[in-house]
């Protein structure tokens, strides 16, 4: 099968795209299988990965990272998927919170965090959903108020990812005088162990290492410093991590399908119950042509959309963010359906793992956007249809 060269991307692309293969090669399906058995981290990946400059190739060199963009870092979350062993988290840390730390951040907040973002010794986790406002982030209640010099959080947050293993979680509020209507959102660091900062992890269907939590704020005091940029920047702080996580969600599932699909090729090419291996029959052949099709056509657009935000068009990358999502997460689902059903019974073995891929590729769905959302994004801001809701 081709690899994933392509002529948009430089010469320092594609040998970026072929150290972080042969990384994960290292590792691969077999690392992760044993660590989420064993219930333990990717702990020895995320180090490694680390040390080399992978993690945090898109941030800023004067605070250790390697001054790239999305562009780089998501082709390091898209081959460490396609062998078999995806690092959720750097959607979150590196992604989101070092790049709205790197954008908004004092010079105090750079320093304390960039740094150990970069080299693997500082992780970050995000969190925006509530139970009550889920897709519409418009209406989260988690509210910031002033008291003194601090600030006093108070709120509830669902699905945070990796809560657990992140020294801080970069909370999304709203302050207390703009507590309702359209959201006006600022964004806190807010330390694992925080008084009054509780979680309690979500049982999961899902076969990874990184857990999803919920999360009660009751009255968590922070210091002045813990709020990252202007309490009245409002959406465009938001959006400048926001994109950046719709990329990394991209290049997540476009990894997971290639994963996936690669494995059904192998399958495809040896099994055999007739005269020939069953990858000569057209009905199987053709559907994992498309979902190639399907994942080359994805990376494309998360190209397009990594290159829009590098260059400072946040307006022009949002756009490409969002299709470059949709695009990823429907080409994933479908090209871990059709691997599935391409290894007949041993789709669904533990032997072969791909059974376990059906639940999570479907994480490309719905987070951290919806598909309909989506839809519903590019049929009110790019064909200018009227809003249903
Ligand atoms: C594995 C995993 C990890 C996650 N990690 C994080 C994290 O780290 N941090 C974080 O903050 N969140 C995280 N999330 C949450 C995720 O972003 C949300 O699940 C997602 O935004 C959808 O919100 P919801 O689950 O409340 O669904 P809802 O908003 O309740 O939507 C339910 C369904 O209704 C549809 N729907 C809703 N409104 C409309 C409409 N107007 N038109 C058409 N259809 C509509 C949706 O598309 C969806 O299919 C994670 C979720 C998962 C599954």
């Amino acid at each position: 099968m081709s690899t994933a060269r392509t002529a948009l991307e430089t010469e320092e692309h594609q040998a970026l795209r072929a150290a972080v293969a042969a990384l994960g090669k290292r590792y691969g399906r077999d690392y992760m299988t044993t660590v989420i058995r064993e219930g333990k981290h990717t702990d020895e990946l995320w180090a490694e990965a680390a040390k080399l400059g992978y993690l945090g190739v898109n941030l800023p060199e004067e605070y250790g990272g390697g001054g790239g963009g999305m562009a780089e870092l998501s082709i390091v979350l898209e081959e460490l998927g396609a062998a078999g062993s995806p690092l959720l988290m750097m959607i979150v840390s590196p992604a989101i919170c070092g790049t709205v730390i790197a954008r908004f951040g004092t010079e105090e907040q750079k320093r304390t965090w960039l740094p150990g973002l970069a080299d693997g010794s500082l992780t970050m986790a995000f969190g925006i959903t509530e139970p009550d406002a889920g897709s519409n982030s418009h209406r989260i209640t988690t509210t910031a108020r002033r008291d003194g010099d601090d600030w006093v959080l108070t709120g509830r947050k669902v699905f945070v990812s990796g809560v657990d293993i992140a020294d801080a979680t970069l909370i999304v509020g709203r302050t207390e005088d703009a507590r309702s209507g359209r959201l006006k959102p600022c964004l806190f660091i807010v330390p694992r162990e925080a008084p009054g900062f509780g979680r309690n992890q979500i049982d999961m269907e899902l076969h990874a290492p990184e857990k999803q939590f919920e999360l009660v704020l009751d009255d968590v005091r922070l210091p002045a410093n813990a709020l990252v940029g202007d309490e009245d920047a409002g959406l465009l702080q938001l959006f400048a991590g926001l994109n950046p996580e719709r990329i990394m969600t991209a290049a997540f599932g476009i990894g997971m399908g290639r994963f996936a699909l690669s494995r059904a090729v192998e399958y495809a090419r040896t099994r055999q119950v007739w005269k020939e291996p069953i990858g000569s029959h057209q009905a199987i052949a053709h559907p994992l042509a498309t979902a190639h099709i399907d994942l080359e056509l994805s990376r494309l657009m998360m190209q397009k959309a990594a290159r829009l935000y590098d260059e400072g068009d946040d307006i022009g990358a949002g756009e490409a963010a969002n299709m470059a999502k949709y695009a990823a997460g429907e080409a994933c689902v479908k090209a871990v359906d059709q691997a599935v059903h391409t290894l007949g019974g041993n789709g669904l073995t533990r032997e072969y793992g791909l059974a376990s891929l059906i639940t999570a590729s479907r994480v490309a769905r719905i987070a951290p956007v919806s598909r309909e959302m989506i839809l519903n994004y590019v049929s009110h801001q790019s064909l200018g249809l009227p809003k249903s809701y």
